[in-house]
């Protein structure tokens, strides 16, 4: 979870743009309640003020993935890809 925290953010890597706040870690969930925590593992760097946090961020309406025709488990995928691929 470590190296995690030390990466670029997922998302504005992916809509090539450049990050403007510091990177934090997000917990991925997975199926559909919404309590459900996919573990430590499944975690990805999203920038605080933007995709993490803001309001077309993963906790506000998620228009980025919408842009990216991503879902929390691609971007997860996409992360797992820069880390060991
Ligand atoms: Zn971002
Ligand atoms: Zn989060």
């Amino acid at each position: 979870m470590g190296r995690i925290s030390q990466m670029q953010c997922i998302c504005c890597f992916l809509l090539d743009r450049p990050q403007t706040s510091r990177t934090e870690v997000h917990h991925v969930r997975v199926g559909h309640g919404g309590a459900q925590r996919a573990g430590d593992f499944c975690t990805v760097p999203l920038c605080a003020d933007d995709c993490h946090r803001g309001k077309n961020g993963v906790h506000g309406d998620q228009t980025y993935l919408q842009i990216l025709k991503m879902t929390q488990l691609d971007l997860l995928n996409a992360t797992l890809e820069r880390l060991y691929g």
